[in-house]
């Protein structure tokens, strides 16, 4: 049964498992929700686990601007490769991708940098 989501780049090709979609509950908080095994602590949901906290943040930074994606495990089958996106994976190690450079964010660069299919979709809202 598949049950992984992958946060994916889109642009890039680039992704990371972010678990199974799990039961949360939080304190103070009525309703019973989901979120991901990968990132929370399933007795504790406020409790994040700081290794993926730091590799979704990183992830993010280095690909701000781009298409973020979750998709369900089995996305596989769509692509040419089929291994698709285990690429990401050249890393030995979290930690070794942690250490790759993100240049300093400039927002007002970067929002000259924004995609004209994004504007277009933004024109939308
Ligand atoms: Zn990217």
């Amino acid at each position: 049964m598949l049950q992984d989501y992958t946060l994916v780049c889109m642009d890039c090709g680039e992704g990371f498992s972010l678990g199974e979609a799990i039961f949360i509950k939080y304190n103070s908080v009525q309703e019973i929700t989901y979120g991901y095994s990968a990132i929370t602590n399933n007795d504790n949901p406020w409790s994040i686990l700081e290794l993926k906290a730091a590799q979704i943040q990183h992830f993010l930074m280095q690909h701000r601007l781009h298409e973020i994606r979750v998709l369900p495990q089995g996305v596989e089958k769509y692509t040419g490769s089929g291994d698709f996106p285990s690429s990401y994976l050249r890393y030995d190690n979290i930690k070794q991708y942690l250490a790759t450079k993100v240049k300093k964010p400039q927002p007002d660069v970067d929002l000259n940098n924004i995609n004209q299919c994004v504007i277009e979709t933004l024109k939308g809202f």
